[in-house]
């Protein structure tokens, strides 16, 4: 791509991920994969010039400056993490206030003893998803190198969370790719209400995202999807904040939804780079979500048996699962719309992620996420369904012996209930045609913690009965 500005902080640089190749860029430059080998990139970093902190306890110096936006920032606080950019460029609106919360009924759901089991809540974020976690530093980053247009393809939380960012900063205008498959009206309805220019293509969420790929590269568009590796630096943080809430201790487990693989790929380098600097004494593992109706990872890792090995992953296994699915014209199908992604773009990443953290991979239904999802949502945690796969997830590999009722176990709950409400009510409903028309074709075929309204009639003596019946 054309852009490239040097704006080195003498510090940072950008790293082609194999080790065969393992160029090196500047971090000014915008790129998307290798130029080289066309593997993705890291961003790396010069530590022993950086000299990061002692402990991850000198972070707390940082609680006592929250009036000053770069430390009330729950990613920027961090900065000796993620120093890529000068300070002064830094685009910030606020994301990352997001609580850790014992919640001890969706432990017990999971089955694991009292006080063990935390939600991370990333749809506390402004835009409702942990995805300003990682627009924060993508946005720094065009910043930097004076970016006037940004793309991406989305299933609709990163459109949204760009599409605010762009308004909010004024800084560059948003180009939205979505698919004519599913796409939540919460979502959509954020990008829309912030003016962004949304292009709807006719195909699913991996043709938008070929496409937004070329088209951003023909007008020099800066592409803000998580193969974008500054995204997944800002993303590092949502393990910053668990350790800091947990007193700095490494809990036993996360888990977390995979669609496109960035977060769980981000939360591998975070404990990976604390490990190697010495601020952790050991990683926690992580398990990695999918749903069954997109379920590329959970056949590679565990049906195909494909690993990291070392930086050199069987590609051509993964070009042979391709195949099989273009040729069975398989499509992704799920109502956790925002990990419907049969074509994960950061699978090598993830799976060195997987590596660094004794990862373990499952898939959970619809009918698991839905249950899961409303037992999060009676704990007061709403979430969106595809976050609800983290819960569902932990209590399979509970109920396998893999999680002990023991351990420490955080789900992270990557967006707010409201994003796709028409899930939530189908799940809901009396309506036995809305909850087909919803849910029935996913292969729901019970709501078993439904919470149903009660029809009466406009009588106040059928009202006061209805109340007494029901309470
Ligand atoms: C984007 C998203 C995911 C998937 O995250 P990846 O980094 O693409 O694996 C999961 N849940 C929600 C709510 C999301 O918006
Ligand atoms: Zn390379």
């Amino acid at each position: 791509m054309a852009t490239s500005v040097s704006v080195t902080t003498d510090q940072a640089y950008q790293q082609c991920l194999a080790p065969d190749c393992g160029a090196t860029f500047d971090v000014g430059e915008v790129l998307t994969a290798c130029p080289r080998c066309g593997s993705l990139l890291d961003v790396a970093y010069d530590w022993d010039r950086i000299g990061p902190p002692e402990s991850l306890r000198w972070f707390e110096q940082k609680w006592a400056r929250r009036n000053e936006p770069l430390c009330r920032s729950g990613v920027w606080r961090f900065y000796e993490l993620l120093p890529f950019a000068p300070p002064e460029k830094i685009v910030t609106i606020g994301e990352g206030q997001t609580p850790l919360h014992v919640t001890d009924g969706v432990g017990r759901y999971i089955g694991l003893h009292a006080g063990k089991l935390l939600l991370q809540y990333e749809g506390m974020n402004p835009s409702g998803s942990f995805k300003d976690n990682g627009m924060t530093a993508a946005f720094t980053h065009a910043r930097t190198i004076g970016a006037r247009r940004a793309a991406c393809a989305s299933t609709g939380n990163t459109s949204a969370s760009l599409a605010l960012y762009c308004c909010a900063s004024r800084l560059m205008q948003a180009v939205i790719f979505i698919g004519s498959g599913k796409i939540s009206y919460g979502k959509l309805s954020q990008a829309l209400d912030y003016g962004a220019l949304t292009i709807q293509i006719a195909g699913d969420f991996d043709d938008a995202m070929q496409r937004v790929r070329e088209v951003s590269e023909q007008l020099g568009i800066y592409l803000v999807n998580s193969v974008n590796p500054f995204r997944l630096e800002g993303q590092k943080t949502i393990m910053y904040r668990v350790l800091e809430s947990l007193g700095w201790d490494v809990p036993d487990w996360i888990v977390v939804p995979g669609g496109n693989l960035g977060n769980s790929s981000a939360f591998g380098k975070a404990f990976h780079e604390l490990h190697e600097l010495g601020l952790i004494d050991r990683v926690p593992r992580l398990a990695v979500i999918n749903a069954a109706g997109a379920n590329t990872l959970h056949q590679l890792y565990n049906k195909e048996q494909i690993r990291w090995n070392d930086g050199r992953p069987d590609s051509a296994g993964v070009a042979r699962y391709y195949a099989q699915l273009d040729s069975a014209a398989s499509k992704a199908d799920t109502i956790a719309s925002a990990i419907e992604i049969n074509r994960p773009v950061n699978l090598t990443k993830c799976l060195r992620a997987l590596h660094w953290c004794d990862g373990v991979v499952r898939e959970a239904t619809d009918q698991q996420i839905l249950d899961a999802k409303a037992q999060v949502g009676l704990s007061g945690f709403g979430c969106e369904p595809a976050s609800a796969a983290s819960v569902a997830g932990a209590k399979l590999l509970r109920e396998e012996g893999v999680i002990a009722p023991s351990d420490r176990v955080v789900c992270i709950l990557t967006g707010h209930q409201l994003k796709d409400p028409t899930a939530t009510v189908a799940y809901h409903t009396t309506d036995q045609d809305e909850f087909n028309r919803v849910l029935g074709k996913r292969g729901v075929s019970r709501a078993a913690f439904a919470n149903r309204a009660v029809k009466v009639d406009n009588d106040l003596d059928e009202i006061v009965r209805a109340i007494q019946l029901n309470s």
